[in-house]
């Protein structure tokens, strides 16, 4: 199932419980841990039926058990579970359970590798971690969702019966439900929908949110684990289990809704985060100060600038920070609407600041759309030149939260990348430019795609990653042509 690097030991403490640490130098890009999936399932709201042997789309279920769907491609699938539906214990529960109630496909799927004499070991790791339910029980929408859609109809289906040596009851199936969502990352399904993988060992990694590890999954959902950065004799491995371009209050919202834990990692007790200024306020009493949390103390923004120290009350800034993100929501899509919301709050936050951040990749992912349909009748010079501008803007930020080898970062450049040459064609094909500025532009576009490749060296191959550098390789060589065609004279 796993697969250690002999550079790496297994410790045990109160803090962070059964961790890896580093016991011989690695340097960044070292393979660190390959793990298989003990499951991949669908979320749980997950409507369309996915095929149970590769996960893409189904419109077929399997002939001998009649119970899971499968694919045009696929002819069978776990030889267990289809057996328990088939002719063992499970053969007297009606046969559209998972028609009827497809929510229930990752505990089931939970449960079936419990009864598999061949692989209860496997989740012991992941069934034995304690949970105290009255953390979870009845306080958000969570519980009442496992409720509803994965605990009932396991009940009323007769599954508690036909597994008796589980001793299933209610709490037993809303710890595991608990279990699953804790440990899972997300992972893509070939198809481009978002499924989640539950790894023994990856998910007892120690949170960070600067990991030193890189987490990458190839098309059939195996873990490979590197280093991010080189790794000092005595390092705890760490990934993170939030998105980066959020703030801290976002981030920490977050850890503290799906993993019940408080961060107080190096980003989250800096209030500058790590001189991004994700969470930093312009201050509104001085012109060029910026108001940064004073997170030990009473929780307030105070301006950095030494001649003012204006105080912003937290609860002021809390307000705003939900204004805008319920405006964001509200702005479905609409260009004009991001537009505006950027025009009205680029004045209260710093340029950095993870909401206005937000607003630019939503406007540059429209823009990306519209050159995208508009490429045949006169693609608008301004509005590409407005994308690679906000592209641009959010290079730096990715640099710095990420550092070392970083796909967040290497998807940005590409974004980048991309929108630049687009742009830079046109303008030379308009004769906006001449041949030497071109030759120059197509030399800075040559270095932006070499980082991203660099960046992207140690991705396995069948992974989306490993595709989108076939694609940066792919522009890399049409910048190289052009140069070969205009830089010699
Ligand atoms: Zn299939
Ligand atoms: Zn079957
Ligand atoms: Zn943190
Ligand atoms: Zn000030």
């Amino acid at each position: 199932m796993q697969d250690y690097s002999e550079k790496l030991q297994e410790v045990t403490n109160e803090q962070l419980g059964r961790h890896l640490v580093v016991s011989e130098r690695v340097e960044a890009g070292e393979t660190l841990l390959d793990e298989q999936p003990l499951m991949v399932a669908p979320h749980w709201e997950c409507g369309q039926l996915k095929c149970a042997q590769c996960m893409q789309e189904s419109y077929i279920i399997c002939r001998k058990c009649q119970v899971y769907p499968l694919c045009m491609d696929c002819s069978d699938h776990d030889a267990f579970e289809c057996d328990f539906f088939a002719s063992g214990a499970g053969s007297r529960i009606s046969k559209d359970l998972l028609v009827k109630h497809y929510s229930i496909c990752a505990l089931l799927k939970l449960l079936l590798l419990l009864e598999d004499p061949a692989r209860r070991d496997q989740c012991q790791p992941l069934v034995n971690r304690p949970i105290t339910l009255e953390d979870y029980r009845d306080k958000d929408g969570m519980w009442q969702e496992h409720e509803e859609q994965v605990v009932r109809p396991i009940i009323s289906s007769g599954l508690v019966e036909a597994l008796p040596e589980q001793h299933l009851t209610s709490d037993i199936l809303h710890a595991h439900c608990i279990r699953i969502d804790s440990n899972a990352f997300e992972v893509t399904a070939r198809d481009g929908d978002m499924l989640k993988g539950v790894y023994v060992c990856g998910a007892s990694l120690p949170h960070h949110c600067v990991p030193n590890t890189v987490v990458s999954l190839d098309e059939q959902f195996n873990m490979k684990l590197y280093a991010a950065v080189p790794l000092e004799t005595g390092t705890v491995v760490h990934t993170s289990y939030t998105n980066p371009l959020m703030g801290t209050s976002q981030r920490q919202h977050q850890l503290r809704l799906t993993r019940h834990m408080d961060c107080a990692c190096s980003r989250c007790l800096d209030p500058t985060e790590l001189n991004t200024h994700m969470s930093s306020m312009k201050c509104r009493d001085c012109s060029d100060g910026y108001a940064v949390c004073e997170l030990a103390g009473s929780g307030d923004w105070r301006c950095m600038s030494a001649t003012c120290g204006a105080v912003m009350p937290a609860g002021d800034v809390h307000e705003l920070l939900g204004e805008v993100g319920s405006a964001l929501v509200n702005a479905k899509g609409e260009l004009e609407a991001y537009e505006s919301l950027l025009a009205q709050h680029k004045q209260l936050f710093h340029p950095n600041h993870f909401l206005l951040l937000d607003i630019k990749q939503n406007i540059a992912s429209i823009l990306r759309a519209a050159t995208l349909m508009n490429s045949l009748n006169d693609p608008c010079k301004k509005l590409m030149q407005r994308r690679v501008e906000l592209c641009a803007d959010l290079l730096p930020v990715c640099r710095a939260v990420v550092p070392g080898i970083s796909k967040l970062y290497a998807i940005a450049l590409f974004e980048y990348l991309v929108a630049f040459v687009e742009l830079t064609e046109l303008q030379f094909a308009d004769a906006d430019v001449s041949k030497k500025e071109y030759v120059a532009l197509l030399m800075r576009a040559r270095e932006v795609a070499k980082e991203a490749l660099e960046l992207l060296q140690f991705e396995p191959e069948n992974s989306a990653e490993g595709f989108l550098t076939e694609r940066i390789g792919m522009e890399l060589e049409r910048i190289e042509s052009d140069l070969m065609k205009y830089g010699k004279l």
